[in-house]
Order: structure tokens, then sequence, then C-alpha cells
């Protein structure tokens, strides 16, 4: 069962978390591999697009925040997209888009940066966004600070952490066909960090160098664990062989329905939208050359067939909607 963890370190100003996608990771990748479009990912998309989810996890599990995290690579090679949307109730669906073939000992660079045009956004989508509220979106490149090519996913999501929240995070990733797991170390930021300035006594000063030590020191030990360890071990002994020196707050662990799970967010009703969004002329002309509209979801393979009656009852209903009144002043 997928599960996901998270801990403290008692009076240090670091936290952490820890997830292991098992039966959630194992349905994504059963649905590609069953539809005849596409076929089953190339092994290194598959590591690509395990370490992106566990990532994904991670990150909406560490914010406070009512909506979908959606974390997206887009590359410039064979492989064009990469996304993962992960819900608030850490329901997970995740696709990729190839173009071109991915070598079976493909790099990240040589699968989604080959020309350093390569791109990661994060975007946090509101649930409840008002009508013309913007989803917030931060966007890094794949290099680092010389322009040289990242070759890890956790490198490339670090420095966005550091760059746009200003945290500083450590993250080991690693995926396979039957697990996608991730470990996440961050430093809690400083309270009242913005005010410091030119104002940081020495007290502050000093106290500051101490956390950051405490910091690197835990980030140190948890860049020691290897990809097959984190692949491999349940958490309770990854977290002792990690930690077992360190005063660590454990919280009940979220599994089953509260944890991550597979959970695809298309319906009938948001295909439907996108044929309105098609308009009437594009409809009919589809179905001047076929019996069905059929739409099929990338991330969980459903397919959605609208026949002629299914299609002209949506445009009905759009001209049955009110038209929009006077702008009132
Ligand atoms: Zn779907």
């Amino acid at each position: 069962m997928s599960e996901l963890h998270k801990f403290l370190f008692d009076g240090l100003p670091v936290r952490g978390a820890i997830v292991r996608l098992t039966d959630a990771w194992q349905e994504i990748l059963k649905r590609r591999a069953a539809n005849p479009a596409t076929g089953a990912y190339p092994q290194p998309v598959t590591e690509l697009l395990g370490e992106m989810s566990a990532a994904a996890v991670l990150m909406q599990a560490n914010i406070k925040f009512n909506g979908a995290l959606v974390l997206q690579v887009f590359g410039d090679g064979p492989v064009k997209l990469a996304v993962v949307e992960v819900q608030p109730d850490f329901g997970v669906r995740a696709t990729a888009t190839l173009q071109g073939n991915v070598g079976s000992e493909a790099s990240l660079s040589q699968m989604v940066n080959q020309n350093n045009e390569g791109r990661c956004a994060i975007t946090l989508d509101p649930l409840d966004r008002l009508p013309g509220q913007q989803a917030y979106q931060g966007v890094v490149p794949l290099f680092g600070d010389h322009k040289e090519k990242l070759e890890k996913l956790s490198e490339v999501l670090e420095h966005y952490m550091l760059q746009s929240e200003q945290l500083d995070t450590t993250l080991v990733l690693a995926a396979n066909m039957d697990v996608a797991a991730g470990l996440l170390i961050q430093r809690l930021p400083l309270e009242g960090a913005g005010n410091l300035g030119k104002h940081w006594d020495s007290v502050a000063r000093e106290s500051a160098l101490g956390q950051s030590e405490d910091y690197n020191r835990i980030s140190i030990l948890a860049k020691s664990l290897k990809a097959e360890e984190l692949l491999g071990l349940d958490v309770d002994t990854v977290l002792h062989r990690l930690f077992w020196e360190e005063p660590l707050l454990r919280f009940a662990p979220l599994l089953g329905e509260e944890g991550p799970k597979f959970r695809c967010s298309c319906s009938r009703e948001r295909v439907g939208r996108m044929i309105k969004g098609l308009g009437v002329e594009e409809a009919e002309s589809i179905l001047s050359e076929r019996e069905n509209i059929e739409v099929g979801c990338e991330f969980c393979g459903v397919l959605y067939h609208f026949d002629p009656v299914d299609a002209a009852s949506l445009f009905t209903q759009l001209q049955a909607s009110p038209p929009p009144g006077p702008a009132v002043h």
C-alpha cells in the first residue's frame, strides 16, 4: 500500500517527509501499458515520471494549500511533456507525451534537455478559485548556476525550492516498475527572517549558524541514502538507518484513503466542456467523418464517446443557458 510519512527533528529547525508509492504507481504504469495508442513507457521515462510523482506528493504534503499541485517538465528532446498532478487528498495521476525514441540508457538531459531549453514548472491551482483568478506558477530551467545541464530531477527541484520559496531543501528520489519513492528534508524558515537584515545581532547570527549546522548534518545523512535502499527498504528501516542519532518526532503515517492513491479527475462532463470549446463547426466536421467523437484520457486511458445526439445536446445546452446580462455599473 502506498504511504506518506511526515516527521520533525525535535528542537531543530528541520522537517522531513518520506513517500513510497507502490499500488498507486503500479496502477499508473498498468494503465499506460494497456493503452494501445501508446504502449508502456521506456525504462528511463518510467524512472523520470516515478521520481516526479514521488516529488509532487512530497511537495503537496509540505504546503498548506487547498488545491492541486501540478509538476511539469516541458522537454526539448524525445520526452515532450511529463506531468504529475496531486490533489489535496493525495490523489495522484501522471502521464508523459513522447515524440521520439528514448534510448534504454537515456539520461535526464537526453530525454528532456538536449538544447538546454527544457523547463520544469510547478503550478498551484486552488480548488476554490475565484473567477478570473490565476493559478500560481513557478518555472525553473533544467540547468545549474553555470548553465551546466542537471542530470538529476532532485537537483532541479532543490534549485526551484531555493529560488522560489527561499527554502533549503534536500531531495532523494528513485523509481522503478514497482515503487516510486522519495525523501525530503527541509530547513524551516527562521522566525522573522525577513526582519533580520542589517540589524542581525550576534546572538541571532550565532543561532542561525547553529541551525545551519543542524540542517547541513541532517542533509548529508539524507544524501547518503542510496536509490536501492530507498526503493527496497521499508520506511522504518530507512529512517532508523539515517537518523538513529537524531531526535526524530514522527507523525501518524498517511495510508489507504488518507494516503497517496491513483485517482484521475477526468469526467464525461469535463470532456463535454472541451468539445463545446471546439465549437459546433469543428464538432460537426469530426462527426461528418466518423460515427462518434472519441476522446481518450491521457492519464487513465478511459475513452469517452459522444455520438451525434450527445454532441448536439452539448450545444443545445449551451444555447439554452441564459445569455450574459448587461454589465451593471
Ligand atoms: Zn482520466
